[in-house]
C-alpha cells in the first residue's frame, strides 16, 4: 500500500500542476491513465460498480464521482481529483481539490478549511481510537469555517478493496462508534460546500452535486494506523 500510495500521490500532484483553463476533464483523465500504466499500476476505480474511467474529476458544484468528459475547466473553477490505485494487489484512495488560475477568496477558504479538517481528523488516528473521534475533529473545523458538511458520503476502510468497513463519517461524537486498531488502513475524506449540505445524484447515475449549486471541495488520504499513531500512505508533495 505504501508503494501504491506513492504512485497515487505522484499522479495527483502531476494533475494538480497540469490542470489549466480550457483543458477538458477527459484530457486530464487520459493523462492519469497514461501515468498509471507507466508505473505498472492499475486504476482501482475503472469498472468499480461499472464506473467508466480511471479517475473521478468533479468541478465546482460537483462534489464527487464526476465522470471525465468534454467539459472544459475554466479559470476560477474548483477541480477535485479522486484517484484509486491498485498495485501488487493492494489499493489506496486519495483526493485533492485545486482552484484553476483565478483564486477567489471564498473558494480558497473552502479548500483550506476542508484540507485542514482532513489533517485534524487524521491526527485523531491511533490504536484504539473510535470512528466518532475522527468525525468530531473533522466536523469542528468545517463548522468553525461555516461550511456545509456532506453527510451522505463517508470515509471508509481501504486496502484489499476500494471500500471496506467501517464507514467513517465527517461528523460525529468523540468516544463513540467502532474502534480502530493498529494495522488497519482507512481513507479519511472530508467533503464540504460553501452552501447546502444536501446533495443529489445527476442523471448520469454517478456525479454527486450540491442541491443549491454551491461550490464544493474534497480532500482524502489513505492512512495506516500504527502502534504509535499513524502513517499517511498517500502524502501530497
Ligand atoms: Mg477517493
Ligand atoms: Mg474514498
Amino acid at each position: 500500500m505504501k508503494r501504491a500510495g506513492r504512485i497515487c500521490s505522484e499522479i495527483l500532484s502531476l494533475l494538480k500542476n497540469t490542470v489549466k483553463a480550457d483543458m477538458s476533464t477527459k484530457a486530464l483523465a487520459d493523462l492519469a491513465a497514461k501515468e498509471i500504466k507507466a508505473r505498472g499500476a492499475k486504476p482501482a476505480f475503472l469498472g468499480y460498480k461499472d464506473f467508466p474511467d480511471v479517475i473521478c474529476i468533479s468541478v465546482n458544484e460537483e462534489v464527487v464521482h464526476g465522470i471525465p468528459g468534454k467539459r472544459l475547466v475554466q479559470a476560477g473553477d474548483i477541480v477535485s481529483f479522486d484517484l484509486g490505485i491498485a498495485y501488487e494487489g493492494m489499493i489506496v484512495d486519495s483526493a485533492l481539490s485545486v482552484i484553476v488560475d483565478l483564486k477567489d477568496k471564498n473558494k480558497l477558504r473552502l479548500l483550506n478549511a476542508t484540507e485542514q479538517s482532513l489533517y485534524k481528523g487524521i491526527d485523531r488516528l491511533r490504536d484504539g481510537c473510535r470512528v466518532g473521534d475522527i468525525g468530531n475533529a473533522v466536523e469542528k473545523v468545517l463548522r468553525k469555517s461555516n461550511l456545509g458538511i456532506i453527510r451522505d458520503l463517508v470515509g471508509h476502510g481501504v486496502g484489499h478493496k476500494v471500500h471496506e468497513d467501517p464507514n467513517i463519517p465527517n461528523y460525529g461524537v468523540s468516544g463513540t462508534g467502532p474502534s480502530l486498531r493498529a494495522g488497519m488502513t482507512v481513507a479519511i475524506e472530508p467533503m464540504a460546500t460553501l452552501g447546502s449540505e444536501q446533495v443529489y445524484i445527476d442523471s448520469d447515475g454517478w456525479t454527486v452535486k450540491t442541491a443549491d449549486g454551491s461550490a464544493s471541495a474534497h480532500f482524502e488520504q489513505t492512512v495506516l494506523i500504527t502502534d504509535n499513531g499513524y502513517e499517511i500512505l498517500t502524502p501530497f508533495n
